[in-house]
């Protein structure tokens, strides 16, 4: 029983795209590109159990990179050390996808393993100039993995 549950859920992907799942840019746990490491923002940082943060410079739209929380493994609280210096030196990339992009097509993505287990989920903004792509939310293995298990 528990089988067909997940094979109708494997089903299910198809038929559920990136936004539907994703979490929302506004309840993202994200930090300022200029922010400083210090014990405080560690702290902050520690407690709020992620272990993929993504960075932004200016508004929370423009995500540069993520930081991981094995990067700061190295990091002394009391060196008040710029994020920006620890983002120059790892340059962890970013894994951009459409928000309607279907479940299963990202579950071969992140299986793929290659751009990690995290993507920005983007909208295009059709206007009467040029396309602008906006940054909506963030997608994880994890969501994919939920909505498959999940399905009745
Ligand atoms: P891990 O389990 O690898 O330690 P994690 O707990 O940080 O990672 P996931 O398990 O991948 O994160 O995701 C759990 C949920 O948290 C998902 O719904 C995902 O969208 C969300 N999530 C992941 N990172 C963040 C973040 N920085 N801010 C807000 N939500 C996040
Ligand atoms: P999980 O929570 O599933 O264990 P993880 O901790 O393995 O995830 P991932 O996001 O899957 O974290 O990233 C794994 C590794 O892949 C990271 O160490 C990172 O350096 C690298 N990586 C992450 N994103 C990308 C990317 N877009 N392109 C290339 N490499 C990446």
């Amino acid at each position: 029983k528990e089988e067909v549950n997940i094979i109708s859920g494997a089903l299910d992907l198809r038929k559920k795209t990136v936004k539907d799942v994703m979490t929302k840019l506004k309840d993202c746990f994200m930090l300022p590109i200029n922010s400083i490491l210090d014990f405080e923002t560690m702290t902050e940082i520690v407690k709020s159990g992620y272990s993929r943060i993504p960075v932004y410079e200016g508004q929370r739209g423009n995500i540069v990179t993520v930081l991981f929380i094995k990067d700061l493994a190295f990091v002394d609280p009391d060196d008040n050390t710029p994020l920006r210096t620890l983002c120059q030196y790892y340059q962890n990339p970013c894994n951009f996808v459409f928000e309607d992009v279907t479940l299963d097509v990202m579950l071969k993505q992140f299986k793929e393993g290659h751009k990690g287990h995290m993507a920005f989920v983007q909208r295009i903004e059709e206007g009467d100039g040029d396309p602008v792509y906006e940054t909506v939310g963030l997608l994880t293995l994890e969501d994919v993995i939920e909505e498959m298990i999940q399905a009745e």
